[in-house]
């Protein structure tokens, strides 16, 4: 069912271009684009541009530790790049009781404004 944890998503149409998305940064490994429905000024979703299995981090297994590393390098490197010096706020949302609506891992980065804590 389309609503399979390993179905395809809305991110592999994005990944293949077959749906627009406002992309920030790209590499061979990773790709990052504007959230289309912002909670920051700056919210920003990175993610692998192959899934191998990451649906969400509690699938996540010793071989992809490589790529999660990247996906927080790249989150540090775009957040410079869109001038969050003073700070931002990464996110990954796991699951039905983290809120996760799309299952290709991805994280979020959100600036722009002062965050609350821990909620908001
Ligand atoms: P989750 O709730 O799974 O952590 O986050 C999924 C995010 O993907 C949401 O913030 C949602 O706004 C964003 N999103 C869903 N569909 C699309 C889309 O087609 N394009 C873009 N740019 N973002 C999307």
């Amino acid at each position: 069912a389309s609503t399979s944890p390993d179905s395809p998503t809305i991110f592999d149409k994005i990944i293949n271009k077959e749906i627009p998305a406002n992309v920030v940064y790209e590499d061979e490994k990773v790709l990052a684009f504007r959230d289309i429905n912002p909670q920051a000024p700056v919210h920003i979703l990175i993610i692998p541009k192959i899934r191998d299995g990451l649906s969400r981090l509690a699938k996540a297994e010793e071989r992809h530790c490589e790529i999660l590393g990247l996906l927080l390098y790249t989150a540090k490197v775009i957040a410079k790049q869109e001038g969050l010096e003073d700070g931002f706020r990464i996110v990954i949302n796991d699951g039905p009781k983290g809120c996760q609506s799309v299952y290709h891992i991805h994280v979020h980065l959100l600036g722009g404004r002062q965050m609350e804590w821990p909620a908001g």
